[in-house]
């Protein structure tokens, strides 16, 4: 290769590598394997450890990949610098390479040493500070050089402590890990988002990080993730190994990674390394590697740092297990929203334990990036992920004159030509009130469990549909005994059964009936968060579009579904039918009366709070405010938390309408009420956030200490 070829070769590493790094940390929705990222790293640090004078400060082989939200300035979260920069590992695929870090430690090193191998555990890194024993702040890992601020989040999680016990802390010490999603929750998340047809997180990893980074903490408290430390920064503490640093750290109550072991030499890190490969299969949460870091912190600090990663560790990673088989055949799916989806039905192939058989091929882009074609062998691989992908196509294995498979003009059920919105990567069957299949999904996604979990299952919807008896969830409020006794195999005591299980589900609370009335992009979180903001299905049909993304959560392509769905003439009969079936389309009675501090008053609430936004409602009704949704001349205050809508700011401001935060607020009711504890609590619970907090460069933590320690 010549230098002109390098330098080109280079400058296409850094723009795919930098491009892929965003997706990854940014969107949590990768493209690329990790395998094939980390060979694209290593072979630019192969090119410009050969062209040095194209080595530039901005390359991803000198600086970490960065999940702070670059251009997104409403991302919400305040940001902090670091106090030491938060690295990353240098990695290897191949064992060989342990052995030749191993070797190059011992000689450097002239004083005995040892290692201490840990897990390398896939999910997100954090940073939590304690000062005086008490959680005060936690900091993604951002750029490396400063993170975003998830405290509130953080102090939803549950083994988390918020105070440490035991004697021996520092006044004040960062200690690292990672938060992690099990399996577990993973698959109930994922399962959640596959009913609602929302895009599912690729793996526990991309769904841990995105719940992270919620701006609702109850949302992400019930998201099951859990955290592992496994790093105090040096400098800190003052123990002569890391093994006893973070011994220390279990002692004062913290979750500190249990499964390390120290090593004398590399035979005990192979013994290591070969136990886990298989052992971590039984784990409940994702692990990519195996860590090892040299465990006395004086060879630690003799050692250092390169720009990137320390020299004292090195992240051995597993490949993810694979399996290549051909494609059968491929199958497009209509789903209830209309969106076709290609599947790839497989030659049964055994992957970590269970027989794949179909794996989705998620959209044509994907498809022609994948380059398909008929009959291909294809690798699927299963590595955290839970979900069989299709990573690669096997060219040598393809058949001659095989062709490239056609996705469909039309829908595959009813014929309709197929069409792809602006912004959109699927096709969708526009024909949303003739397609049987879109009709009967819809049915079926209103009776289940998590909807209004209404006894019946596909076959019932089918007859349903068939004897031309429900074409629509209201119609199923009409039925008749006599109806119902035309369904194949249906006596008396199942009709009885099917219409007192329909009766029940007059009582299924607002929030889960707007779930099941199946708005596009409205899943159970989403349904319940909007529910709670406007309390009523009429607050919501009236609402603005600017009003809608006031939610928590809520962004353009959710709040432009919502609008669009209340000005749809049909979606608006269906709602009104529902209503006349009795169907509860507002939030249940607020709490009983605590004072009369805020009689008379009206009262619009904006943003997000320490609190969920329908407690604080309740908390206004029960001091005898009312609750109103817009700003007016009758309003008496705006009480604003973080991220409060700009149109009602600048009407209160216009109006001369005092704005007020929760610190406020809570001082206006006061303490000593009966009632107010639980909120009290809670708000105590809550970050500083309501107040203003220091910007990027301001650190209330003193002086800042430039000496780098480990990521
Ligand atoms: P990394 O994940 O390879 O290793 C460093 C991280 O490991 C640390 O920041 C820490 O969070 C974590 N870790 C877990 N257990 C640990 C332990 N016991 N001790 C210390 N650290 C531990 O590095 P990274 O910088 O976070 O990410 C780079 C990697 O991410 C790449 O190597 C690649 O595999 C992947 N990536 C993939 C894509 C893609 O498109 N697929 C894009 C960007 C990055």
């Amino acid at each position: 290769m010549d230098r002109t070829q390098a330098k080109h070769r280079i400058d296409q590493l850094k723009a795919l590598l930098w491009e892929n790094s965003r997706l990854y940390y940014v969107e949590n929705a990768p493209v690329m394997s990790d395998y094939e990222y980390d060979q694209r790293m290593h072979e630019l640090e192969a090119l410009e450890a050969g062209w040095p004078e194209f080595a530039t400060e901005d390359s991803p082989t000198r600086r970490v990949g960065s999940d702070l939200e670059e251009g997104k300035a409403d991302a919400g979260f305040a940001k902090y610098p670091h106090k030491y920069p938060m690295l990353s590992l240098g990695n290897t695929y191949s064992i060989r390479e342990v052995e030749e870090f191993a070797e190059r430690a011992a000689k450097s090193i002239g004083t005995p040493f040892t290692y201490c191998c840990e897990l390398k555990f896939d999910g997100t890194a954090i940073c939590l500070t304690y000062k005086d024993g008490v959680l005060f702040r936690a900091l993604t890992r951002g750029d490396g050089v400063q993170g975003d601020d998830v405290t509130a989040n953080a102090r939803r999680i549950a083994n988390i402590p918020h105070k440490l016990h035991g004697t021996g802390w520092p006044r004040e010490f960062e200690i690292r890990g990672e938060i992690l999603m099990p399996y577990a929750s993973f698959d109930r998340l994922n399962h959640e988002r596959e009913v609602q047809e929302e895009p599912l997180f690729a793996n526990p990893r991309n769904a841990a990080s995105g719940s992270l980074k919620l701006q609702d903490p109850e949302e992400v408290g019930r998201r099951g993730l859990f955290c592992t430390l496994y790093h105090i920064p040096t400098g800190q503490v003052d123990y002569p190994t890391h093994d006893d640093a973070l011994n220390a750290a279990a002692g004062w109550g913290l979750p500190v990674s249990e499964e390390r072991r120290i090593c004398r030499n590399i035979g005990e890190i192979e013994d290591y390394i070969g136990h886990w490969d298989t052992a971590r299969k039984d784990l409940p949460f994702a692990t990519d590697g195996i860590v090892i870091k040299i465990n006395e912190m004086a060879v630690q600090q003799q050692l250092g740092y390169t720009a990137k990663s320390p020299r004292w560790a090195v992240a051995y990673k597993f490949k993810a297990e694979q399996a290549c088989t051909p494609i059968l055949s491929i199958d497009y799916q209509v789903g209830r929203t209309g969106a076709v989806t290609p599947v790839a039905n497989l030659e049964p192939v055994l992957l970590s334990g269970t027989m794949v058989k179909r794996a989705t091929l998620v959209n044509e882009d994907q498809i022609r990036m994948l380059d398909i074609h008929e009959g291909d062998w294809v690798y699927v691989e299963k590595g955290g992920e839970i979900i069989p992908k299709i990573t690669a196509v096997e060219p040598s294995k393809r058949a001659p004159g095989a062709k490239e498979p056609v996705f469909p003009a039309t829908c595959p059920d009813c014929g309709t030509p197929l069409v792809k919105p602006e912004g959109e990567a699927r096709w969708f069957c526009p024909n949303n009130t003739g397609c049987p299949t879109q009709i009967k999904g819809r049915i079926l996604h209103f009776l289940s469990r998590k909807a209004m979990n209404i006894l019946a299952g596909e076959a019932t919807v089918d007859q349903l549909y068939n004897l031309d008896l429900v074409h629509s969830p209201a119609d199923l409020y009409t039925l008749t005994e006599n109806q119902l006794l035309q369904l194949e195999g249906w006596k008396e005591r199942s009709a009885a059964r099917f219409l007192q299980s329909l009766r029940e589900s007059r009582k299924v609370p607002f929030e889960r009936v707007l779930f099941a009335v199946g708005i596009r992009y409205v899943g159970e979180t989403t349904a319940r968060d909007i529910a709670r903001h406007f309390g009523s299905i009429d607050a919501l049909r009236n609402a603005s579009r600017e009003e809608i993304l006031e939610v928590p959560e809520v962004g353009d392509v959710i709040a432009d579904s919502v609008y669009n769905y209340f000005r749809n003439e049909a979606n608006l009969l269906e709602i009104a039918r529902l209503q006349n079936a009795g169907l509860q389309f507002a939030l249940a009675a607020p709490a009983e009366k605590a004072s009369d501090k805020l009689a008379g008053k009206s009262i619009v609430i904006s943003g997000n709070f320490s609190i969920s936004r329908d407690e604080m409602k309740a908390l206004i009704e029960a001091h005898g405010g009312k609750n109103s949704g817009s700003v007016s001349g009758k309003t008496d205050f705006l009480l604003a938390g973080s991220k409060p809508g700009p149109e009602k700011i600048k009407k209160a401001n216009d109006l001369g309408i005092s704005i007020i935060d929760e610190e406020q607020f809570f001082a206006i009711i006061g303490p000593g009420d009966e009632d107010a504890p639980s909120v009290a609590e809670k708000k105590a619970d809550a970050p500083s956030g309501a107040s203003p907090s220091p910007g990027p460069n301001e650190s209330s933590d003193g002086p800042e200490e430039t000496e780098p320690t480990l990521f």
